[in-house]
């Protein structure tokens, strides 16, 4: 079986851990591939609701390995405090591993995150103050610190010095005095006793696995318009969101890498900053805000924030389509759709020459942007029981397969609810 990865087609929040915990029904591994604690992959299934920040979510599956990859920033008290919360509700964690070359999130970065978000004034970058953005730039300063070093002393307290060093300096820049080195120390010295069995080289059990040609699901983090370098700069995440950083990600060969599962949500919502050219306000976006159960509500899993709402955008699409070679989409969040008496799909972005755009430009231009829309017509609805693509309204599957076309990949998911077993299947 290939390796299937998952990505978000959009800026995040699509659904991705609710289409991970269904496809790892039969997966041998499951790997979070990049991002940190900031994500809240929601999965609603027979052991409740879940909001899965670190665990990847097929950790649902008794058969199935899970593991954080080198490409994630990882808080261990956090992910501790998730793994009890887990276990609490009756989940076996025993599976879950990290990758040894995880970078840890310390206090100080979310520290750095508040003071720094703060600095920003009335031009904030929406972060959620986890302190991924400054684990990040420490990793990408050479000043991090990895999950494999809390299990080697003498190298670890060699790396804590250096850190602190560079930290002391940031953090007295923006006014606070740092903590102690010895601080640092002993909290590192109580996330190995607690860790330590966890962290592993994950490449000998991917090799493995891979070799064997086991299913090996690799989950994404945000999506396409909040990637380091395709997305909206600055208003994106620290880490690359598309599919080529999912190889890196979770250490494996890129051709690895034979499905590559776009997942969208059949309207755009975004949380935090940033151009949202089909954004609406008012009574629609209450409606799509607060559409389907309330599990599903658009409100951030992490922060509680309210999301923005707006049209489906097909040039989003397209772009997230371009850059991850989507073999296929899902669909999520169709019900929320249902009743509403046409679809308006936005297929390009007007610029203030007048110029139609049909790509996403430089954010300097999307600013500008206005959207260009097509009208579908709608259906009534409901389609939440649909269990077959032939019991969806027919504007519904025609609606679909506009998606589909735009992207240039066949909608192979369709889900109509947060339940498991609200996911359509579609045959070629
Ligand atoms: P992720 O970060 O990509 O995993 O997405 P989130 O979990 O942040 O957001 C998706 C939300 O939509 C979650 O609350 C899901 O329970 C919910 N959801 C997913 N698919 C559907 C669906 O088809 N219909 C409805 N109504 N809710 C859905």
């Amino acid at each position: 079986m290939p390796v299937i990865a998952v990505v978000g087609a959009l800026w995040g929040d699509e659904g991705k851990g609710h289409l991970v915990d269904y496809l790892s029904r039969d997966a041998e591994i499951v790997v979070r591939v990049q991002g940190g604690d900031n994500a809240g992959h929601t999965v609603v299934n027979e052991h409740g609701t879940f909001r899965m920040h670190l665990v990847p979510s097929g950790i649902f599956n008794p058969r199935t390995t899970c593991l954080i990859g080198a490409g994630t920033v990882v808080n261990p008290d956090t992910l501790l405090q998730e793994l009890g919360e887990l276990e609490a509700a009756g989940v076996d964690t025993g599976r879950l591993l990290i990758s040894d070359r995880a970078h840890l999130v310390f206090p100080h970065h979310r520290r750095r995150d508040e003071l720094e978000e703060r600095g920003r004034g009335d031009r904030p970058l929406g972060t959620t103050r986890r302190g991924i953005g400054p684990a990040y730039s420490d990793k990408a300063a050479r000043i991090g610190v990895r999950m494999g070093d809390l299990l080697h002393r003498d190298w670890l307290h060699r790396r804590l010095q250096q850190a602190h060093a560079a930290l002391a300096a940031r953090l007295r820049a923006l006014g606070e005095e740092p903590p102690p080195l010895e601080e640092l120390i002993e909290r590192c010295e109580t996330w190995r006793e607690r860790l330590k069995d966890r962290i592993v080289d994950t490449i000998p059990l991917l090799q493995a696995a891979i070799r064997r040609d086991a299913r090996v699901v690799l989950e994404g983090q945000l999506g396409a318009m909040r990637d380091l370098d395709w997305g909206i700069y600055p208003y994106v995440t620290s880490s690359n969101t598309l599919v080529g950083y999912a190889a890196v990600g979770a250490g494996i060969p890129p051709q690895a890498i034979r499905e590559v599962i776009g997942v969208v949500k059949a309207f755009a919502t975004a949380v935090g900053e940033g151009p949202l050219v089909t954004e609406v306000h008012g009574e629609l976006a209450e409606r799509l805000r607060r559409g389907g159960p309330p599990e599903g509500w658009e409100f951030g899993a992490t922060t509680g924030r309210p999301r923005r709402c707006g049209w489906p955008d097909g040039v989003a699409l397209r772009h997230a389509a371009w850059l991850n070679g989507f073999t296929a989409l899902a669909v999520t969040k169709l019900d929320v759709l249902d009743g509403l008496e046409e679809i308006r799909l936005c297929v390009g972005y007007r610029l203030p020459s007048g110029e139609v755009l049909t790509h996403v430009p430089d954010t300097p231009y999307l600013e500008q942007a206005t959207p260009v829309y097509e009208r579908l017509p709608g259906w009534a609805g409901p389609t939440a029981d649909a269990r077959r693509w032939e019991d969806l309204p027919e504007a519904a599957r025609r609606y679909l397969q506009r998606l589909a076309q735009l992207a240039e990949a066949p909608v192979r998911y369709v889900s109509v609810g947060p339940g498991r077993d609200q996911i359509i299947e579609v045959g070629p």
